[in-house]
């Protein structure tokens, strides 16, 4: 069967984003540009543009559209920013803030996973991102500090080295919570000071790692 997924993405921006008030321009744009298709396992590719998140392999999912969509409006991107991601899975979200920020540097503790996604990214022509197999709760010292920081797995709490590595005036967005519930928080730091902001409830794979959940749960 032949999937016209361009049609598919154009009804994912109408009734997933713009319907549930997703309005600034540059996003819908590299939401519609981007082809979520290429981030999805070929036997899953019917349920790229649906409304639920999809299985990557290695027992990881990508997030929805929407969701991607949320954590991304949050972060505020400009065009000028220096942003972290913790959390590269597929690497759609590493795209969209590819398309959206200066450079993105992104983290993902699965070697299968960035086995993957390293070709697809480099196929897809972006020059401004970098991404390393590493436990993603340490951050990465030798780029900080960054403008943006953003966790796409869920913690018992902000782990240190992040908030150490996110510039004066930077945001930060992350799950916060127990192993099947938590609240999607904004961070802000100023004065040195982080500032919390709870977005919406929300559900995220755990974030392994030492400043995250110790063991696989
Ligand atoms: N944003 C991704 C996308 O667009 O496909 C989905 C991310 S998925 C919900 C969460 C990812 O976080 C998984 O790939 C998981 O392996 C990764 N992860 C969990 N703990 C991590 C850690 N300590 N460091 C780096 N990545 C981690």
């Amino acid at each position: 069967m032949n999937v016209n997924y361009e049609i598919l993405r154009k009804r994912m921006v109408d009734e997933q984003l713009i319907s549930r008030g997703i309005k600034d321009r540059r996003m819908l744009d590299a939401f519609s540009k981007v082809e979520r298709h290429k981030f999805i396992p070929v036997d899953l590719r019917a349920s790229a543009y649906a409304d639920f998140p999809v299985p990557i392999g290695e027992g990881q999912t990508i997030s929805q559209p929407y969701i991607v969509a949320l954590m991304t409006e949050c972060l505020g991107l400009t065009g000028k920013e220096k942003v972290l991601e913790i959390g590269t899975g597929s690497g759609y979200q590493t795209a969209i803030l590819a398309e959206l920020a200066k450079e993105v540097y992104s983290i993902e503790r699965l070697p299968g996973l960035v086995k993957k996604v390293e070709p697809l990214l480099n196929e897809l022509g972006y020059a401004n991102i970098k991404i390393k197999c590493a436990d993603g709760s340490l951050g990465w010292p030798e780029a900080a500090p960054f403008d943006r920081i953003i966790i796409t797995a869920a913690s018992p709490q902000i782990p240190w080295p992040l908030s150490e590595q996110l510039k004066e005036n930077g945001r930060m967005l992350l799950p916060l919570g127990e192993t099947f519930s938590q609240v999607l928080t904004q961070i802000e730091k100023r004065d040195n000071k982080l500032h919390a902001i709870q977005v919406c409830a929300c559900v995220f794979v755990p974030l392994v790692g030492k400043y995250g959940w110790q063991k696989q749960k």
